[in-house]
């Protein structure tokens, strides 16, 4: 079976004393993490390394960055490379957030050079898609990530693509508490399976995990990620209180 994975988006929240206290609480939560399952914190910068430290030891636990910049190093005041990271010994990072697309201007070919200076340094992207609400009530959302996924994945090779991991977060349903039905989730999943096995080969497409994200919380999350072709989620909002990323962690498929 493909990998499962709980992964938590932190985004720009919390004190340093609050992140800590948050894992402190989810350490000491069950956290049933069998082999083919992964819990991923997306954390802020700074909090990298005393999240890394807390999680040190803890089998299938892995701290993220949430942004790379798109070049290798030099004069870009305020970016941090994939290099660092990877000299910090990460092995995630997020790529292409709904978020960093609309309010940083990401488009779809410069996130195309993050895959590829991430994977350069040996971190795997999540790497995110999905529509906004006006391109899903005019039902183009098919055709919307088709082309995101064409234009940022389709250049690596099928070896770079087996194991990928990609987030389907419908922009509508992000820290609104409107959550995609599990047959809407389903339904792009396979279409984002689809699309790959087009590419690459169904063999490989079916390494691929594809997260779902928005709005999933722990009441929702086993309906969720029952679905066959969702490989667990991107969590914002409830990955902020330990109880509800425990029970999202604990609703991954055995
Ligand atoms: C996200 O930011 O990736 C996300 C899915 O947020 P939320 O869970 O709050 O909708």
């Amino acid at each position: 079976m493909r990998k499962q994975i709980a992964a938590a988006n932190w985004k720009m929240n919390l004190s340093l004393l609050q992140a800590e206290e948050l894992v402190k609480a989810l350490l000491e939560t069950d956290l049933l993490l069998n082999e083919k399952q992964l819990a991923i914190f997306g954390v802020p910068f700074p909090y990298i390394l005393p999240v890394k430290q807390l999680l040190n030891g803890k089998k299938n636990v892995f701290v993220t960055a949430q942004n790379c910049s798109a070049n290798k190093n030099g004069a870009y005041t305020g970016e941090t490379s994939a290099e660092m990271l990877e000299s910090i010994g990460l092995k995630y990072v997020i790529i292409g957030h709904s978020e960093r697309r609309e309010y940083h201007h990401e488009n779809n070919a410069e996130l195309a050079q993050k895959v590829n200076i991430a994977m350069d340094h040996h971190l795997q992207p999540i790497f995110c898609c999905g529509e906004s609400l006006p391109i899903r009530e005019a039902g183009t959302q098919n055709s919307y990530v088709e082309i995101q996924l064409k234009e940022s994945l389709f250049h690596l090779s099928a070896d770079q693509i087996r194991n990928f991991i990609i987030a389907y977060e419908p922009i509508w349903a992000i820290g609104t508490g409107k959550t995609a039905s599990s047959e809407q989730a389903q339904e792009m999943h396979a279409f984002i399976r689809s699309v790959m096995a087009a590419q690459y080969g169904q063999e490989i497409a079916d390494t691929i995990s594809i997260l779902y994200g928005g709005s999933v919380k722990g009441a929702n999350a086993v309906e969720i990620f029952g679905q066959p072709d969702v490989d667990g989620g991107l969590v914002g909002g409830a990955s902020l209180v330990a109880t509800e990323f425990a029970a999202i962690i604990n609703s991954l498929k055995k």
